[in-house]
């Protein structure tokens, strides 16, 4: 197994289309991705949507990954399968809309960036019960770098955590333990 690299959390979210087809597509389109390692991936939950009024549920999960990738690198690599799995950044565009698929990156090892097209700790990910709650299930210890409180703190001191319930795993979603690999002090599962 290739050596180095770094440990990234990247949300996954959908609620327009088939959302278990696209899960199931999302994965297979990150393990094809070369410089990126699929490390785990949480169980996936139903949410209600925040933002615009009118759209209909959202399907939410959080991954974890190794890559080999710049943050602005994967950044682009992310927004290549949005796109090939059918974002269309025109017709999808409102702000929190409904969209076919988005994929944000949380977190890049414990690395804090701001540039204009990347914010990383993404800057709404500790105040949103759709991405914390998924991500608590794999990475309870992980602690933000920015905050310096731990996931588990971060989902326990949420509000509104009753609109994100389990879903059933969609077909081509990874169940159950993936192949992880070991020593890595922010990561655990
Ligand atoms: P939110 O960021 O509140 O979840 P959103 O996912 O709906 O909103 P998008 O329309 O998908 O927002 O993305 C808008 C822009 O956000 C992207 O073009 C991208 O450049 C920028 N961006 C900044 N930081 C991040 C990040 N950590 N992950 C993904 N996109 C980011
Ligand atoms: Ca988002
Ligand atoms: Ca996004």
């Amino acid at each position: 197994m290739r050596s180095g690299g770094e440990i990234v959390y990247v949300a996954v979210g959908a609620n327009l289309g088939d959302r278990e087809a696209t899960f199931g597509r999302a994965i297979d389109a990150l393990e094809r991705s070369a410089q990126i390692l699929l490390l785990a991936a949480s169980p996936v939950f139903e949410t209600d949507p925040v933002g615009p009024p009118d759209q209909g549920a959202y399907l939410n999960a959080v991954v974890a990954l190794r890559t080999w990738l710049s943050p602005h690198e994967l950044l682009a690599q992310l927004q290549a399968i949005e796109a090939e799995l059918g974002r269309d950044r025109g017709r999808e565009a409102l702000r929190w809309g409904p969209r076919t698929i988005d994929l944000d990156l949380l977190f890049y090892g414990e690395r804090c960036i701001e540039t204009p097209e990347l914010v990383v700790p993404h800057p709404r990910a500790h105040e949103r019960a759709f991405v914390l709650r998924p991500l608590a299930e794999i990475a309870p210890r992980y602690v933000h770098p920015r905050l310096g409180r731990t996931i588990r703190e971060l989902v326990l001191a949420l509000a509104g955590r009753e609109g994100v319930r389990p879903f059933r795993s969609p077909s081509g979603w990874p169940g159950g333990a993936l192949s992880i690999e070991v020593g890595s002090a922010s990561f655990e599962r």
